[in-house]
């Protein structure tokens, strides 16, 4: 490390404001190696303990965002939209998004992530499905977007290559959970991706990582003014993780589930959140705004054009389209397990957390990064907080087990699992009140 670069990470440590060019300093050293590991994780430290302003965060984006490459999507001709989710406990919203808007009309070119630790991760979701590829080269994802408005597929190395690097050693150094850090992570990626309009879901609650709605306004509020520093239309939703979204927690029972709520017939709090951020999407784009924005979505769930549009993303993609009509298709688990309620009452929560950490341990999520995850393994709730009362012995939920050559760990006893999913469920004794899942809107 050379004398300057250690001033600024000292600098830094003792409080002090970056100049631009010191974090461009900074950035250029990480990416160059200039800067070995245990030193960007004092930095990260620095940066965790004494913040970064909105400024320096701005700053830091640009940075990281110069970093490596940024896609031109200028050769798609319409509005592109484009969506990130901070991550949470079966959130399959983009699978139903993407699809829905692209038959509105938007180009929807998204670039997704692997799930970790207890969250899910879309390209896992999608690699569910038999034969598909979330491998596109950037002119494949580009050639299919033109054709079809849609493509999903994994983040490229050439993108923003610092986050690959400070994500990793942010995992290593207790500084993932850092607001700056975590809104220079995602906005670059959102930046380098090229998209005209930019929608973020901060999740918020025991299942996610910003646990309080405090915080998760401070995130959006910088994901926001970042987006709109770099010309980018923005608007975030903070939306409830206390409880999973949907019913269903698992690679391949989350597309299951994707596909019966573009069919029309998915969960309720599931299809709210696509209709919000599907309408905030079709709004930007021009297409249509307010109630009639809601009223365009229903109807391309109903007419069947947007499963149609996943459909035909799939087949783009070399997976097996027909498992949008035949969801039986998809792997499934070898044995169901149902769960039943020991005690009566009315459902008030579900912990996240706890549901997202006993379907990694049944093989849906993977326990270190680069671990396979089973395609069939996870959660079905039966039970959600609802005004109906649960009797003791009623099923609260169904384990999914895996077939033995989809283990990549050690599945803990049944019992143990049981055990956890009921602890999970906060039972009361009248109806749980009505609790919106979209907790603020932030334009
Ligand atoms: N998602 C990201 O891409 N980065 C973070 O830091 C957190 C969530």
């Amino acid at each position: 490390m050379t004398r300057s670069i250690l001033e600024v990470v000292r600098r830094k440590r003792d409080g002090r404001e970056l100049t631009g060019s010191e974090i461009d300093h900074l950035v250029e050293s990480i990416v160059d190696g200039t800067l070995a590991d245990h030193q960007i994780g004092a930095l990260l430290m620095a940066i965790y303990l004494r913040g970064l302003t909105e400024a320096e965060t701005a700053e830091l984006t640009r940075a990281m965002v110069r970093s490596g490459e940024t896609l031109d999507l200028r050769s798609i001709v319409g509005f592109k939209a484009d969506k990130h989710s901070t991550g949470g406990v079966g959130d399959k919203v983009t699978l139903v998004l993407g699809p829905l808007v692209a038959a509105a009309g938007v180009k929807f070119p998204k670039l997704s992530g692997r799930g970790l630790a207890h969250t899910g991760g879309t390209l896992d979701k999608l690699e569910s499905i038999p034969g598909m590829r979330v491998d596109l080269t950037l002119d494949e994802l580009l050639d299919q977007v033109r054709h079809i408005g849609l493509a999903v597929t994994g983040q490229t190395a050439e993108l923003v290559p610092a986050d690959g690097i400070i994500y990793a050693l942010r995992d290593q150094t207790a500084t993932v959970d850092s607001i700056p850090l975590i809104a220079s992570s995602v906005m670059s990626k959102k930046i380098a991706a090229g998209a005209d309009g930019i929608v973020l879901d901060v999740k918020c609650g025991s299942g996610a990582f910003m646990k309080t709605l405090n915080s998760a306004r401070e995130l959006a509020n910088l994901m926001v003014a970042i987006g709109k520093s770099a010309g980018k239309r923005t608007v975030a939703m903070i939306t409830s993780m206390d409880t999973p979204l949907g019913n269903a927690i698992g690679n391949a029972l989350e597309v299951g589930e994707a596909i019966q709520t573009l069919h029309g017939s998915g969960p309720a709090d599931l299809e709210a959140e696509v209709i919000a951020f599907g309408s905030c999407i079709v709004e930007m784009a021009g297409i249509s705004a307010g109630e009639d924005a809601q009223s365009l979505l229903r109807e391309k769930l109903r007419d069947g054009s947007a499963a149609a549009k996943l459909a035909e993303m799939i087949e783009w993609q070399g997976g097996d389209s027909r498992v949008v009509d035949q969801p039986s298709l998809l792997p499934s688990a070898q044995r169901v397990i149902p769960v039943t309620s020991s005690v009566a009452g009315y459902v008030q929560s579900i912990d996240g957390l706890s549901i997202g950490m006993i379907g990694m341990d049944l093989g849906a999520g993977r326990r270190a990064k680069g671990e396979p995850v089973s395609p069939s393994a996870g959660v079905v709730l039966r039970a959600k907080p609802s005004s109906a009362e649960v009797q003791a012995g009623d099923v609260l939920a169904e384990l999914h087990m895996p077939p033995d050559h989809e283990l990549h760990h050690p599945i803990p006893p049944l019992d143990e699992l049981q055990e956890r999913l009921r602890r999970a469920y906060r039972f009361g004794s009248q109806p749980a009140p009505e609790s919106p899942s979209i907790l603020a809107v932030i334009h």
